[in-house]
């Protein structure tokens, strides 16, 4: 059957499910998609950093109060991005960028918050395991 190489788009001869003429098209593809979804993974993780920094630095000058989002804003914060989503002591949703979040109050206002929760070494995490097992 004759079929189109994804690589250099020249047509070979193989099994139905061969998308490549040889190993070196085929590597050389598999290069080119991981650097892709590699670039598209740093561009996320650097708005990640970014809003995460913008929290950390709030919170260091306000504590956990309320903030217009316009400040973050202002800063570069992009309210689209966020690591997780978990609730504060009170049941409300905060928005997470790691451990630093914020709470939606409404329109003109967020409460900044931090996690209590303590981020430990991947180290600890196994001794933690290997304590439990
Ligand atoms: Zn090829």
């Amino acid at each position: 059957m004759q079929r189109m190489c994804l690589e250099c788009s020249k047509p070979f001869k193989g099994r139905s499910d061969k998308k490549f003429c040889s190993d070196n098209c085929r590597v050389t593809y598999n290069n080119d998609k991981n650097a892709t979804v590699r670039a598209f993974f740093s561009q996320i993780n650097k708005i990640l950093y970014k809003n995460r920094k913008i929290l950390k630095d709030l919170i260091e000058i306000y504590q956990e109060e309320d903030t217009n989002p316009k400040v973050l804003q202002q800063l570069g914060f992009n309210f689209g991005y966020h690591t997780h989503i978990g609730k504060s002591e009170d049941r409300q949703l905060v928005f997470y960028c790691y451990e630093y979040g914020y709470i939606k109050v409404n329109k003109n206002k967020i409460t900044l918050y931090k996690s209590d929760q303590e981020i430990r070494s991947t180290n600890n995490q196994h001794q933690v395991l290997a304590e439990v097992n």
